[in-house]
Order: structure tokens, then sequence, then C-alpha cells
């Protein structure tokens, strides 16, 4: 097989396959792929800029760049013209050449974004759940917001050219295959890979939502460092960790259950079966279940007015508000979790020593009181230096984190060197 570069044929192919790294055809690949990532990465600049950049000398630069043209994987941005001096293209990346669509299926919503080679995103749509929702409704809902991340970025299905699926659980990776998703019962052991391929008739990649939550802190997130852990709050609580610029997945696939850290001994029955879990005790869930224990003792009164009407067992977005609002009881609910999820990353900090440590997750959206707690137990709970090391910070994607790292878990191939 020739160089061909990323081609419609073999998107899903490592061009490099085959040949030896002294091979010209690997290093020119390489350096191709060199090129992207520093267009990826610091955005448009002139073949001179990514020569100096890349340190790959003006006539590779002109080669690759006049293939990159060909193939339309970059463009002529504009024009600088500068004093005296020639004219400089300045080249950017195509996001036409490539689009992806990246769904998260968790336990209260369901979220479709639309991405470009670029990874800008070009639409997004959730819809959230409110109770629980069987499988193929599930798949009903996909089919919606599909079409409308379509409609609304003017593609049609056959543009798009592979589709990246999270949820909250442990991946096969070999078949694509959940292994567990304690917090979605009905997608236990389901042929998720599959189930989408054969949907949509697309690549299908598959992962766990956490790990797809840092994937977007890694392409997208405003972070400076090549060492940090992502937390994510939700229903549940995972963590994706990012080592060298790269996620790290574990030696077979189950990394990032830091949830099931257990700082209780003899706490609260967790899903996983064992007791005194972070989840058991700070998840969304669990916090569920104290808040409605509070309520059957009269307790939480704003909370109470919040949601007598419509009777429902409170959601943690009323909990959220009723804390803002001066409810004591789930001010403190709030700031208790807090300390357990503050252990759990101080546990964290000592064992990866990262330079930051992200908050996302609906959970910890608008809920200051968990962020206060959570700040002063790492600071109470780490070893001074590494706690100087790091920093802690909310995630500033938001919400559709996570279906925005699972589209660039399928667009990530096309710059994987
Ligand atoms: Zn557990």
């Amino acid at each position: 097989m020739g160089y061909d570069g990323i081609t419609e044929q073999n998107k899903s192919e490592k061009p490099y396959e085959g040949y030896e790294k002294s091979d010209q055809t690997f290093l020119r690949w390489y350096n191709h792929q060199k090129i992207l990532n520093i267009l990826r990465t610091a955005g448009p600049m002139s073949r001179i800029d990514l020569a100096k950049t890349s340190r790959l000398d003006k006539k590779t630069i002109t080669n690759i760049v006049a293939d990159m043209l060909a193939q339309g994987t970059v463009y002529v941005s504009s024009i600088q013209k500068p004093g005296n001096g020639r004219p400089k293209e300045i080249l950017a990346l195509s996001g036409d050449f490539y689009y992806c669509i990246g769904i998260d299926i968790g336990g209260t919503h369901v979220t479709a974004v639309l991405i470009d080679f670029a990874a800008k995103v070009l639409a997004s749509k959730t819809i959230d759940l409110h109770s629980h929702v069987p499988p193929d409704t599930i798949l009903n809902l996909c089919d919606l917001l599909v079409e409308f991340v379509l409609e609304n970025s003017g593609l049609t299905m056959e543009k798009i050219s592979s589709i990246g699926v999270t949820f909250p659980g442990v991946v096969d990776h070999k078949t694509g295959k959940s292994i567990l998703a304690e917090n979605l019962p009905d997608w236990n052991n389901v042929p998720v890979q599959k189930i989408f391929e054969d949907k949509y008739g697309k690549v299908v990649a598959v992962e766990d939502c956490s790990r797809t939550m840092a994937l977007a802190e890694l392409w997208l997130g405003d972070n400076n460092c090549e060492n940090f852990i992502v937390f994510d709050l939700g229903l549940g609580i995972g963590c994706g960790i990012v080592i060298n610029n790269n996620l790290f997945t574990g030696s077979n696939g189950k990394s990032g259950e830091i949830g099931h850290m257990i700082v209780e001994v003899n706490g609260p029955l967790c899903t996983c079966g064992r007791r005194g879990c972070i989840e058991s005790l700070s998840s969304g869930w669990a916090l569920s279940q104290q808040t409605q224990n509070l309520l059957n003792q009269g307790k939480c009164n704003i909370l109470q007015n919040l949601i007598s009407k419509s009777e429902n067992t409170p959601n943690m977005k009323e909990v959220i508000l009723a804390a803002g609002l001066g409810d004591e009881s789930c001010q403190e609910l709030l700031a208790k979790a807090g300390e357990y999820i503050g252990i759990g990353i101080a546990n964290a900090l000592s064992l990866f020593n990262p330079a930051k440590v992200i908050l996302g997750g609906r959970l910890i959206k608008d809920n200051r009181f968990m962020l206060e707690s959570i700040v002063e137990t790492v600071r109470q709970q780490t070893i001074a230096d590494i706690y100087r090391d790091a920093q802690i910070e909310l995630s500033g994607i938001g919400d559709n984190a996570s279906a925005i790292g699972a589209a660039i878990l399928c667009l990530q191939q096309c710059y994987a060197s």
C-alpha cells in the first residue's frame, strides 16, 4: 500500500501499517500527522511557521502541504501581505473534510453532538429523562437527536464518517460490548457497537462517558497541561485520567472507577455490591435517596415547597436549587457529599500528582456548597507539596463534554501518530 494520507477509502485505517519505522513512507505519513496536529492545537498558520513549529525543513513542509491541499484536509484560509515581503498563505484545517456524531446515553439524559474535522461543534441537543426509559425508547430518542443535529448542521447522514457512543460503564474494546453499566441496568452486556453500526451503517466507537469527558478536555479544554484528571460527577461518579497527553485506559480498559473507591468502611451499600464507595455516599442516585429520607423526616422544607406540585422524587437540580435558596438540610447534604468526593480527589492527587483536577458533570453544575466542600477537603487531606502542584477547576466545556468526547473518539483516528 502506498502513501495516501487520509482518504475516503482509508479513513479508518492506519496507512503506515506494514512499514518499518525507517521507511520513507512511514516518515512522510508521520510528518503529515504532525502537521495536522499542529494545525489542530495551535490553529491556522503559514508554511514558514509550520516549518518553525514542527522543526521540519521547508521543502518537506511544502510537499506535505501540497498533499494535504490535494486531499482536502487543509485549505488556504487567508493571505497575509507583510510590508515588503512575499504574501503568505495561511493554512487551516478544512472542517468539511470529516464529520462525526457523538451520542451520550446517561441515566438522566441522552445527548447528541455533531463535530467537524477541526473538532468544532456544529450542533448539539439533549433530551432530559425523568424516569427509567427502556432501551428501545432510548434508541428512538437517539434517532430524534441525530436527525436534529444533522438538520441543524445542514448535513445528511451520508456526510457522517463515524459515530461515537458513550455511556457510564465498562466497555469491552475488542467487541464494543458493554460489560457493566451500573446506572443503566438495561445496558449491561449489550453489544452497543453492533447495535449502532446496524442502526446507522457507520463505523462506531464505544467508550465510557467519564473517559470521553476527559478526551473532550484533552482536545478542547483550556488546560495547558499534560497530566490531569477529570472527575465526572453525575448520577454516578467516574473519572478520566490523562497522562502525558494521552488518555489512560488501564491494562484492560477499566481505569477510572474512582466512584468505587471505598471512603467509609461498612458505609452504605453501593451498586457494585460493596459498602462505603464514594458513589454510595455522594453520587446523584445516593443523594436522591438521602434527600428522600430527609423529606420523610419532615426536613428540607424549602425543597418540599419546590417539588410539592409535581410530587416527584426530588432530582438533584431541585436539591441544588433548594440549597441555594437557603435550605440548610440540602446545604449540609451537598457539603457532606463534597467531603467524600474531596477525599477521593486527595487520594487521586497522591497517586498521580496531576497538574490539574477538572470537575465536570451535572451534579457539580451551579453547586457551590458541594464545590466549596470539595476544595476545602482536598486542601485539608492532601500532602501540602502535592496539593500545591494541582489546580482544581470546573470544566469549561459544559454539559455536552461526554458527547463531544464520544465524537472526538472517532475523529482522533485521523490525527493518530
Ligand atoms: Zn461501589
